[in-house]
């Protein structure tokens, strides 16, 4: 399943898009430990697989949350940690 977890304003969209189904096989979950925000957490799917998600009390500020990793001009550091591509940014 395609996740998007976010919001809009009058700046811009600002969503970070989880393909669950690749969290589902991934062992280590390298994004948790990489965000330096803590932004993901992980819950239990329909199927009892264990997939990440934004933390609900986070979405509406990602814009802000994100800086720091965005402002560096390199690669998300949680894009990074995630071999499977599975992390995805709407801005
Ligand atoms: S590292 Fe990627 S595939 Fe693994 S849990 Fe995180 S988002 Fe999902
Ligand atoms: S861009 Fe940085 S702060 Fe934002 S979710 Fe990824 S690792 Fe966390």
């Amino acid at each position: 399943m395609i996740a998007n977890y976010g919001y809009e304003d009058g700046s811009g969209h600002y969503y970070i898009r989880i393909d669950t189904s690749k969290c589902a096989d991934c062992k280590d979950k390298g994004c948790i430990s990489a965000c330096p925000e803590t932004l993901f957490a992980t819950e239990l799917d329909d199927f009892d697989d264990e997939v990440v998600l934004i933390r609900e009390d986070a979405r509406n500020t990602l814009q802000n949350s994100c800086s720091q990793c965005k402002a560096s001009g390199e690669i998300e550091l949680c894009t990074k940690a995630c071999t499977a591509d599975a992390i995805g940014f709407s801005w």
